[in-house]
């Protein structure tokens, strides 16, 4: 079984948040039970310098594989498909990149620039998409590469969210006969461009009142949605709710009438890498086995952010600053946990008025709140093995990653009950600790008072040492691997390319 994923990010390669990690992992997780995946990904200068080639020049590593098939030089300009083989730190991942610089050799983020949208993104990512559905079609043949050559064509072919959306349209168009499969990460991202670059973009106007048109424009994802054979999301929990109009955010009539077709696969973490046993970035490395040397984490993290020691937990929050994270609930639900000795550290970086309030409170709260503005993979790596406990206070969540290497690196998590965080997270309630089950504390969503609760609850069981190292060691024991849901990926791959 031969598949394509296609997506714009990859961990280790190129990350803006939890889509990388998941196409980063999965593959891996694949090879596993039988299926065999590569990865295609927009040739950024970063993608390129890591797996040795420069833009359009000399080759180095990767293989030069010519022209992408499917893709339309009058969109793409010059362009070639490279293959390499990767290094994830867990095992060999093969990719293919677009290497189009014209579309994506620049400065700046993969997706904006200095807070603007780059204003050719339908070129960027219709000609990702047509290179996936290109490949699909006519297949590729290798030019000696690590994997020798050889025709390879997928048997599936597996578009992520937005940016490769319309690859199932192609498909469906041009009569690959490669059966289709779109995930939604996150259906906040939609990718809605003016429906007047149909033309241009090659996609046929029937699409406009059954397919692509969406509220009068040119929607990626929504084209997705109506032209793949499965669609899936990242939990059972958001593929209840982004049929309703609370989560759908203008889908949910498309997702309610295919709901035959879609389902809910959770994200897993990649334990080979996020394994605090074996952590390059943790103090002293520990299991669950072993969690006594998880104290020098901790200590190592108090002195990172000169924290004071006021005897109480110390909350983490590993976050973008987006109002779907709920970073304005938690400055809300702040005051009640730091009065009772509770400490905070944040890593985040995004909206401006959130990175302001943050600021504010780290200056008001020295010693109490430690604060970093940015984007730091290692220390997240610190921050889940020394915090007591990890905050994931969003309004939505499709299935949210950061409470899954919090569990595992032994830390509770306070979560709001809703999409992938209901899934993953046991509420410490009287059952559950009966049980020895519960690994954190559920709170409803979007709601300043549920989270104090929550932290309230938090804060009360931390003064019980056996309860919290209790559920300590059940979150360590948690299953947060990918091998179920690596299985399921395989069983719908299987399915749709038997029918
Ligand atoms: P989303 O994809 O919505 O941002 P997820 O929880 O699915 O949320 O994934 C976020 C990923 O990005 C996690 O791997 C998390 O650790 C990482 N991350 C988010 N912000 C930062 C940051 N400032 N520094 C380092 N890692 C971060």
């Amino acid at each position: 079984m031969k598949v394509l994923i296609a997506a714009s990010e990859c961990v280790p390669l190129v990350k803006t948040g939890g889509l990388a990690d998941v196409i980063g992992a999965l593959p891996g997780a694949l090879a596993g039970v039988g299926v065999e995946a590569r990865v295609l990904l927009p040739g950024y200068p970063g993608v390129l310098s890591r797996i040795g080639a420069t833009p359009m020049g000399s080759p180095g590593q990767g293989v030069d594989l010519g022209p992408p098939p499917g893709v339309d030089p009058a969109i793409a300009g010059a362009a070639r498909l490279v293959e390499a083989t990767v290094d994830t730190g867990a095992g060999a991942l093969a990719v293919l990149v677009l290497d189009a610089p014209g579309l994506f050799d620049r400065t700046g983020g993969l997706y904006e620039h200095g807070g603007a949208d780059w204003p050719d993104n339908a070129e960027r990512f219709a000609a990702l998409a047509q290179a996936a559905a290109g490949i699909a079609r006519h297949g590729i043949v290798g030019r000696g590469g690590a994997r020798g050559a050889g025709p390879w064509r997928p048997d599936v072919l597996h578009a992520n969210d937005w940016q490769t959306g319309l690859a199932p349209v192609y498909a469906a168009q041009w009569g690959t006969g490669v059966p289709t499969v779109l995930t939604i990460h996150n259906i906040a991202y939609q990718g809605l461009f003016d429906a007047s670059l149909a033309p241009r973009l090659g996609l046929a106007p029937a699409g406009f009142g059954s397919g692509w048109e969406f509220y009068g424009e040119l929607g990626f994802l929504k084209g997705g949605l109506m032209a793949a054979d499965r669609i899936t999301t990242v939990s059972p929990g958001y593929a209840r709710e982004i049929v309703t109009p609370a989560f759908g955010m203008r889908l949910e009539g498309v997702l309610a009438a295919r709901r035959d077709r879609l389902s809910g696969i959770l994200n897993g973490a990649d334990t080979a890498v996020w394994d605090p046993a074996t952590d390059p970035a943790v103090a002293a490395p520990f299991s669950a086995a072993d969690p006594a040397p998880r104290a020098a984490s901790r200590a190592a993290l108090a002195e990172a952010f000169a924290l004071e020691d006021t005897g109480g937990p110390v909350l983490a929050v590993v976050s973008r600053l987006t109002w779907q994270k709920g970073i304005d609930l938690l400055l809300g639900a702040l005051p009640g946990f730091l009065a009772t000795g509770g400490r905070l550290v944040l890593l985040g970086s995004g909206d401006a008025a959130l990175e302001t309030a943050l600021g504010a409170v780290a200056a008001a709260n020295p010693g109490r709140v430690g604060l970093r503005i940015g984007y730091d993979e290692t220390l997240s790596h610190r921050i889940f093995a020394g915090a007591d406990a990890i905050g994931v206070p969003s309004r939505f969540e499709p299935c949210g990653l950061t409470q899954l290497y919090a569990l595992r690196y032994g830390a509770l998590a306070v979560v709001a009950r809703t999409g992938g965080l209901g899934d993953t997270v046991i509420d410490a309630t009287p059952a559950a600790l009966a049980a020895g089950a519960a690994t954190g504390f559920v709170h409803d969503p979007d709601s300043a008072a549920g989270l104090a609760d929550a932290l309230a609850r938090m804060r009360a069981t931390w003064d019980d040492r056996d309860t919290w190292a209790a559920m300590q060691a059940a979150a360590m024991r948690s299953p947060v691997g990918w091998g179920p849901s690596a299985a399921a990926y395989a069983a719908l791959y299987r399915e749709i390319a038997a029918a």
